[in-house]
């Protein structure tokens, strides 16, 4: 799939933004993570470091993209997302929310620490959270959840081959330790029941799907269209439940990062590892970010600058009020 060059005002807007931050300083940058490599300093980085690929698709379809915007990076945490979202389907708000809360944690993402008081992991976009999620699937079996997780992507992204890489997968799986005591950890509390390694496997799996920064925009655009994929008109998950996802992610959805972001960005939007950043303009447009260096919250270091760009010019914090052709104004 290929852009559509719907408005070559905006492409060019978008081209420059991209250069612009291409070639600014990152003073926050820390780290960058790869699948089996675990983290390694700024020093250490080759190529990755001018990765960068920015993608907006507009709730009618229209898509506009600059620099990297095709390149592939694993999923990672973005996947929590949409495994919220499935849970929710399967399972309604007050079954879903029995095994997962809505409060920010406060910890970071990969912590062992669980809402005592509830017994359950403060929220879906944590590691315990997805874990918690994942584990609420519907599906007789491993191969029958991952076949769900796979297609329901697919349907978000627009792009029904979506499927892990194997590799990276291995790569997640060797490196479990903290997430494999996290799940048998959780067994031990009653937060799920299924077979453990099944739904670390499932879990480990969905982070391992490469994507680019078109599919995230995409899959964001999906969340923006109230549930229903703007370019292909198929439904990805239904309606009612787009708002309990986008209020985790607005709250939660940036790691240690998640108030801050909410009061200077304002929009939700969810990180991972790999670089990637995706955000929900409801009603308007999704945003796919890409460049894999890190700042010490793990979020992406130009992913933020360019949102934090986007929404201070075009308006888009939830609580500003900008004219609605801002888009074409800024
Ligand atoms: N696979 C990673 C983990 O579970 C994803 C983490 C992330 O992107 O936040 O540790």
């Amino acid at each position: 799939m290929g852009k559509g060059h719907v408005d070559p005002r905006i492409d060019d807007k978008l081209e420059e933004l991209y250069r612009r931050h291409l070639d600014a300083e990152e003073p926050t940058l820390a780290k960058y993570y790869t699948p089996g490599r675990g983290y390694y300093p700024p020093e250490l980085a080759g190529e990755e470091r001018d990765h960068f690929g920015v993608c907006l698709v507009s709730t009618d379809g229209q898509v506009y993209g600059a620099g990297d915007y095709e390149l592939r990076f694993a999923l990672q945490s973005l996947s929590k997302v949409f495994v919220y979202g499935m849970a929710l389907c399967d399972h309604g708000r007050e079954r879903v929310l029995e095994n997962v809360g809505v409060e920010p944690s406060g910890n970071a993402f990969n912590s062992l620490v669980f809402d005592e008081r509830y017994n359950r992991p403060f929220n879906p976009m944590v590691n315990s959270g997805a874990l918690a999620t994942t584990d609420l699937i519907a599906a007789e079996g491993y191969t029958e959840a991952w076949e769900r997780i796979r297609g329901t992507f697919g349907v978000y992204a627009a792009d029904d081959t979506l499927e892990a890489d194997e590799e990276i997968f291995r790569e997640e799986m060797r490196d479990a330790d903290r997430n494999r005591a996290t799940a048998y950890l959780m067994r031990s509390y009653g937060m799920i029941g299924r077979e453990v390694e099944n739904t670390l496997a499932l879990y480990l799996r969905q982070c391992s799907i490469p994507v680019n920064c078109q599919d995230l925009a995409t899959m964001a655009a999906t969340l923006a269209n109230g549930g229903t994929n703007p370019i292909t008109g198929r439904q990805a998950i239904e309606r009612p439940y787009v708002r309990d996802i986008l209020s985790v992610m607005y709250t939660c959805g940036m790691y240690d990062f998640a108030g801050q972001w909410a009061y200077e960005v304002g929009i939700p939007a969810k990180s991972g590892v790999s670089g990637g950043i995706l955000a929900v303009i409801p009603g308007k447009f999704g945003i796919g970010v890409f460049s894999p260096g890190l700042d010490v919250q793990g979020n992406s270091v130009r992913g933020i600058a360019v949102c934090e760009e986007l929404s201070d010019r075009l308006g888009l914090h939830v609580f500003a009020n900008e004219s609605e052709d801002a888009l074409l104004q800024a």
